[in-house]
């Protein structure tokens, strides 16, 4: 049997009359990285907000390594977000944004040096501790805003479309340093992109979302070469 890190139990979400994620289920295993792949407004954010604690579901239960996160609050789940707005603060060196998060729990000095050192190293950084964000590259700062979430060691990193501000060859090195650093350190991600060709170079399964359900799921492999529903085919078709 895998282990199963997060389940989706029949997990709906409504906004008024809206229902943006209808009935579903999703099972991810421990080491595991998943996409959430699909056109905009099939509720592939709406799903890691509901994970991540920002939102509530309208019915269902999420758990995680088996404990019903209902009550749980969002600090208290142990997941580290990515978004495509990195909102680094400008005025705080590299180390210092990453450390605090760190500050904000009462951590003590010593520790926090530790792991920010840990988390830069693991985002290979480094050599940038003590730069401002304006002084880095669009992928540098991307990449601290990743270690900032590493700080935790989470046992889930969340990340919605990530990758989205850079540009085309900046967007593949940093596909590439993602997967590689899930590989490293063994990371349960769930991925939320817009982007074909992301989902099927990064992933070990995708799930296809279409209408605030999971049209198909599967490895890269399986959707790309056996698309189930005539939209599963279609969306992957698409280039963009
Ligand atoms: P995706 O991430 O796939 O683009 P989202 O989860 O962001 O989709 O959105 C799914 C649907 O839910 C969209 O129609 C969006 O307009 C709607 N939605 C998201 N958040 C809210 C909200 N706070 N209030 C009302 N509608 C929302």
């Amino acid at each position: 049997m895998t282990d199963i890190r997060i389940r989706f139990d029949r997990i709906s979400k409504s906004y008024g009359p809206l229902r943006v994620v209808d009935k579903l289920d999703l099972d991810i295993a421990k080491g595991e990285f998943v996409s959430l792949l699909g056109p905009s407004g099939s509720g592939k954010t709406t799903l890691l907000m509901m994970l991540a604690g920002f939102e509530t579901p309208t019915e269902g239960t999420i758990f995680l390594d088996g404990e019903p996160l209902n009550d749980v609050p969002t600090y208290r789940r142990d997941m580290g977000v990515v978004f495509q707005s990195y909102a680094l603060f400008p005025h705080m060196s590299v180390g210092e944004n990453i450390a605090f998060p760190l500050q904000m729990r009462g951590i003590g000095k010593a520790e926090i040096g530790e792991r920010v050192t840990r988390a830069l190293d693991m985002v290979q950084l480094s050599a940038l501790r003590d730069r401002r964000p304006a002084q880095l590259s669009g992928g540098q700062q991307q990449r601290v805003a990743l270690a900032r979430a590493l700080v935790f060691e989470p046992r889930v990193v969340l990340m919605d479309e990530p990758l989205g501000a850079l540009d085309k060859q900046l967007r593949e090195q940093m596909q590439l340093d993602i997967r590689a650093l899930h590989n490293r350190l063994g990371l349960t991600i769930v991925f939320v992109t817009h982007d074909q060709s992301e989902a099927l170079t990064m992933s070990d399964r995708i799930a296809v979302f279409n209408r605030g359900k999971i049209e198909q799921i599967g490895s890269p492999r399986e959707i790309y070469d056996e698309p189930r529903t005539r939209f599963v085919a279609q969306f992957i078709g698409e280039t963009n």
